[in-house]
């Protein structure tokens, strides 16, 4: 049985699907003006584990995750670049797979559209609010009117009507009926791309773009939403005023948020101007390290994030690979009929097992996972320290291992490095044995100098002395 902490209705819910064994899925993307940051990442790699869960639990997934393509950033950036938002838009959605194909996103089967493809959904929806009054329209501006819906507005976010009006503040020149009211729908101003509407040339607000996607992609009721704490309020909360007065049905079922990345104890905000490209960042670690230190944390904690943090993640992960790696050297050789049986590995193996998928069905806790998952590395590394193993040691041995393997790869969605680091190892070797020669050199021990070259070139290693530094090749 899975369980999700549900915003909507503040505790943990049994997950029960709208149809048996299918899960669908909405979750708010990016607004494609610039390059992505961690804290964009950060959703984008924990949705993406979420639909890996509960793939491995047998469900089929339908995922769907917008690009949102036309709002004040996106003109700003336009007119900033002297290109259309088209192009502002489809250079930063290049740019975005570019980025996120290094955190492993599985985009077989995702969904991915772009707001100004659903503009004729908007106007729909729109029109359909206005006639059930639950929008109004002020000079080729349409509001919607959170009066006629102000019993259920406010459900998500846990504040009342009475809380958000005396909040608000009232702007003399605001020509909404109440300073709740949201644009559904903009007039155009000069300059601006705009389309054509009942109401005038202009452009949706941008809240309408999710309501009209989702209905679209997914139907009037669905299973999953998702997105940033951030979203809670004003945007999820105006999806779904939009969605239910429209539509009828119940739109999202299960509402579930992730939160913030932090710098030094502070929210990570294009804004702040404290925040991390993506790019940048996977230009020091691997995306699989990026990936495996944002599972770490349970998604609803904050992250903080750190040189220092990374780091330890990064050595984490080594040391999941390390074990791989010689467990499976002494799959090759060890077997032997007296050897050990390896039951207190098997006993281990299966504990980690149930715990990694118990911690996954109470709320997708990544982190209790790869906790199991360490757990079971202990222990593996205790195992491979005898030296011979009978064919059930050998066995568990190999189990451990395809578990380990199979959880971190095609659930949390980490690669792991199992060959190339045993070639790492042999050019740090070479390069170490070289130092040590120029070392005897120049202590002019030639006979030394010279018995290790002529050891190296039987092991098929060439050297050649330079001026500076002394070259090698295979
Ligand atoms: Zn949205």
């Amino acid at each position: 049985m899975i369980r999700i902490y549900n915003t909507l209705t503040g505790k943990m819910d049994e997950f029960k699907p709208l149809v048996k064994d299918e899960v669908s899925m909405y979750v708010c993307g990016p607004t494609v003006y610039n390059y992505i940051h961690i804290g964009n990442a950060r959703p984008a790699i924990f949705f993406d584990t979420i639909r890996r869960y509960f793939e491995y639990r047998g469900y089929k997934v339908k995922y769907v995750q917008n690009f949102t393509d036309v709002d004040d950033k996106m003109i700003k950036k336009s007119n900033e670049e002297g290109i259309t938002l088209k192009e502002v838009a489809d250079k930063y959605i290049a740019a975005y797979f570019e980025d996120t194909s290094k955190v492993n996103l599985k985009e077989e089967g995702m969904i991915r559209p772009r707001a100004t493809d659903y503009i004729d959904h908007m106007i729909k929806l729109i029109e359909t609010l206005i006639e059930k009054d639950y929008a109004y329209e002020v000079n080729g501006d349409v509001y919607f009117n959170v009066e006629n819906y102000k019993d259920e507005y406010g459900k998500l976010s846990k504040q009342n009507i009475d809380d958000l009006n005396s909040g608000s503040r009232v702007d003399i020149n605001e020509i909404k009926k109440s300073p709740l009211d949201f644009a559904l729908w903009k007039n155009a101003k000069p300059g601006e791309p705009s389309w054509k509407s009942p109401w005038g040339e202009g452009r949706p607000g941008w809240h309408i773009e999710c309501s009209a996607m989702s209905n679209e992609l997914l139907g009037k009721t669905f299973d999953i939403h998702g997105g940033g704490q951030d979203l809670i309020f004003p945007h999820h909360e105006n999806e779904i005023a939009q969605s239910k007065c429209s539509t009828g049905g119940d739109f999202a079922r299960y509402w579930i948020h992730n939160g913030y990345i932090n710098i030094k104890g502070e929210k990570m905000s294009k804004s702040l101007g404290n925040f991390f490209l993506l790019r940048d960042v996977l230009k020091e670690y691997s995306g699989n390290v990026l990936r495996f230190f944002i599972l770490s944390s349970h998604y609803r904690k904050p992250i903080d994030f750190s040189e220092e943090e990374l780091k330890q993640s990064k050595t984490g992960l080594e040391r999941i690979e390390n074990a791989i790696i010689r467990a499976n050297e002494v799959l090759k050789y060890a077997m032997e009929e007296d050897g050990i049986k390896g039951e207190e590995l098997n006993e281990v193996l299966k504990v980690s097992k149930e715990k990694f998928v118990s911690g996954m069905d109470e709320d997708f806790n990544t982190a209790m996972g790869i906790g199991a998952i360490f757990e079971l590395v202990k222990e593996l590394n205790k195992t491979i320290e005898n030296k011979k193993f009978s064919q059930e040691g050998m066995d568990v041995i190999k189990n451990t291992v395809e578990f380990i393997i199979e959880v971190l790869e095609n659930v949390l969605g980490v690669k792991l490095t199992l060959e190339t680091k045993v070639e790492d190892l042999t050019k740090e070797l070479i390069e170490f044995i070289l130092k040590l020669r120029t070392d005897v050199r120049n202590e002019k021990n030639w006979a030394l100098s010279d018995k290790i070259r002529d050891g190296l070139s039987e092991l098929g290693i060439k050297i050649k002395d330079g001026k500076d530094k002394t070259q090698w090749s295979i």
